[in-house]
């Protein structure tokens, strides 16, 4: 340790604890992150996976921000796959499977490489308070450390159950200790604690699996990356295998429910509906015969497999006969159970936008501590938590991420003011204004902001400043060039031939006319990069969505106060998701402010209801 004084004090290495302490110290903070095993730094508990829907705009924000997550997961990617493809830009999720080893070495390597950042191993057993203040942090054998701030980012370990079938034991993760005594000290801050559960599935040897009677499924052909700043993978590319749960699984299953700690009792929490065990599926879905597994291989070291999509607490004679049932699977080894985990978080409505602790000022909170589940949640929360830190120990306020501009700005603004009751996890629909807040532009949204606060290093901001000024270039040229309507129509678009010409902006805003299209008609625009060119056609598509998307907005805010009749008849609004009907159900929410409220409602969800309001009036 090289001091015994910092700016800001960072407990906990996962993905909230890497992203909080390197912004710290990027914006010049004197950081110390202490985590029970530097060895653990960097590692993923559970799917070896980064991004997807909302998650993959999560990590693009981080990456805008100059974070790790973006850039390290690409250096470890195996297989690349971007989720909607065939949908709009503004649903679409950049994903990738990572090699584990090379993950956790990448973020090791990253941290090591961070100035004024000392990484410290131990377990922080108490906090130290100082008129009325945290101050500092108390090592489990006696050791002080002092800082302006402390931010928690402790995962699953505060107070952490493992659970397999019947069999319980204490810990933060497999192979991990739980975090009992800060759990403690957390309790006398008398805060509103709740208790989640998350699981996890077997993991399997890949050289026992049947692969030759298994579907394969290839990466993306032009693998997107998440980071701006790179082009192309690093990793040697993979595929992987699927196969199927079926009408045995099922039964063994069934016969086993009561030894599965999820379903026997022992288990208190609440654990996440969108990503369920496969109990949950096999009783919730009772009328589907089967359910799609990915195996998805953990790395080009190893050859162990991760099942996605069994997530279980059964016991592991039961996982491994259901396992074993399945297409490909008869020989497989189970290296590692399935086990469930149960922990403490911390109602989230106790923060302020910063992530601080409103009555305990100095500790900041983010991750899963906050009832979040997800490597991409605790990444983005650790860069509030860390950025905000930092800027109160230099002396000033960072601004503030808002719903309208970021991701994040939804996350943090869904936390505290609505709390949560199961683990929360990012999706497109929770974003009103997704239509603007698009993977492919978050740099655009939020990198000249990060580099004002001083979190942007300089590479990050020149390969930024040149993009900008590419794009700018290129509109201009767009705008400038002008192709008539007969020539358009060519090439598919579906115009009026009286119309009159179209400057390249106007053309690109037709769905049938992309760049590549418009650079053959006129090879002067062949001077644009094209992926400069894309971009500019992903801007002219939504130009006119996102006047909608204003007005939208404007009549949410004008009709909040709109009453909702206590008998409406949610099961008859045609086009509201199964999902908010069981919600509004549920709440029958009083007016259209209440009902914005309600966890997961989309400003869809309110239009209907008003005009179903207005309709009934
Ligand atoms: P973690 O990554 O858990 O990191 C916590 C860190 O804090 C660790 O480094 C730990 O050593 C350190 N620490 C804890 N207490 C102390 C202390 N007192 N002193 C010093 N250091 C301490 N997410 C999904 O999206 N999908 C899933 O299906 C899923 N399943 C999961 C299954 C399991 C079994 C587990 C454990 C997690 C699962 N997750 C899943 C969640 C995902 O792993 C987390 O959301 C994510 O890792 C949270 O990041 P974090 O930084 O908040 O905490």
């Amino acid at each position: 340790m090289k001091h015994d004084h910092y700016d800001v004090i960072v407990v906990g290495g996962g993905h909230a604890g890497v992203e909080a302490a390197a912004i710290a110290a990027r914006m010049g903070a004197k950081v110390a992150l202490v985590t029970m095993k530097l060895s653990t730094i960097g590692a993923m508990s559970c799917n070896p996976a980064i991004g997807g829907l909302g998650k993959g705009h999560l990590v693009r924000e981080v990456d805008a921000l100059d974070g790790l997550m973006g850039r390290v997961a690409d250096a470890a990617g195996i297989q690349f796959r971007l989720l909607n493809r065939r949908k709009g830009p503004a649903v679409q999720g950049p994903r990738l499977q990572a090699d584990r080893v090379i993950f956790r070495d990448r973020m090791q390597a990253e941290l090591r490489s961070v100035n004024d950042l000392d990484l410290v191993e131990g377990e922080v057993a108490d906090l130290i308070e100082e008129g009325g203040r945290i101050t500092g942090v108390i090592l489990g054998e006696g050791q002080k450390l002092s800082a302006h701030s402390v931010i928690l980012t402790t995962g699953t370990f505060l107070r952490g159950v493992l659970h397999f079938g019947g069999e319980t034991r204490p810990g933060g993760r497999m192979g991990d200790n739980a975090s009992t005594r800060l759990a403690d000290r957390m309790d006398s801050f008398g805060l509103t604690m709740g208790r989640l559960k998350t699981g996890t599935p077997a993991r399997l040897d890949g050289k026992t699996i049947d692969w030759e009677r298994l579907e394969s499924q290839p990466g993306d052909e032009d693998p997107v990356m998440l980071s701006f700043l790179n082009t192309a993978p690093e990793a040697r590319q993979i595929a992987c295998g699927i196969t199927h749960t079926n009408a045995q699984a099922h039964d063994i299953i069934r016969e086993n429910l009561s030894r599965s700690a999820m379903y026997s009792g022992n288990i208190s929490g609440t654990g996440p509906r969108y990503c369920p065990s496969i109990e949950d599926k096999v009783v919730r879905f009772a009328d589907k015969e089967s359910h799609q597994v990915f195996l998805e291989p953990e790395g080009l070291t190893t050859d162990t497999v991760y099942p996605n999509g069994i997530s279980t607490s059964l016991p592991v004679e039961v996982q491994n006969d259901f396992i074993r049932s399945m297409k490909g699977l008869k020989q497989v080894r189970i290296e590692q159970p399935g086990y469930a985990i149960e922990y403490d978080y911390v109602d989230p409505r106790a923060l302020t936008r910063n992530l601080e602790l409103r009555d305990v000022p100095g500790l900041y909170l983010a991750g899963q501590i906050n009832g979040t589940t997800g490597y991409e949640e605790a990444a983005a929360q650790g860069c509030v938590a860390g950025r905000a830190a930092a800027a109160a120990a230099l002396g000033f306020e960072a601004p503030e991420f808002s719903r309208s501009t970021s991701y994040i700005g939804v996350m943090v603004d869904d936390l505290i003011t609505r709390g949560v009751t199961e683990p929360y996890r990012m999706f497109t629909s929770r974003a009103e204004f997704r239509l603007s807040l698009r993977a492919d532009n978050a740099d655009q949204r939020l990198t000249s902001q990060g580099r004002e606060i001083g979190c942007v290093g300089d590479e990050r901001w020149q390969a930024f400043s040149e993009k900008m000024e590419r794009l700018e270039a290129g509109r201009i040229m767009l705008s400038q060039s002008k192709y008539p309507v007969s020539a358009l129509i060519g090439v598919g678009a579906n115009l009026n031939p009286e119309r009159p010409a179209k400057t390249g902006l106007e053309a690109l805003s037709l769905p049938e006319v992309d760049f590549s299209v418009l650079a053959e008609l006129d090879p002067s625009l062949q001077e644009i990069d094209p992926r400069v060119g894309e971009q500019i056609k992903r801007e002219a598509i939504y130009s006119a969505y996102l006047d909608r998307q204003e007005r939208d907005a404007q009549t949410i805010a004008k009709d909040e106060s709109r009453r909702l009749p206590h008998d409406l008849d949610y099961g008859t609004i045609p086009g509201l998701s199964s999902e908010l009907r069981f919600k509004l159900e549920r709440h029958r929410p009083a007016s259209v402010g209440e009902a914005a409220r309600i966890e997961g409602m989309t400003a869809a969800g309110l239009l209907l209801l008003i005009n179903t309001s207005r309709r009934i009036a």
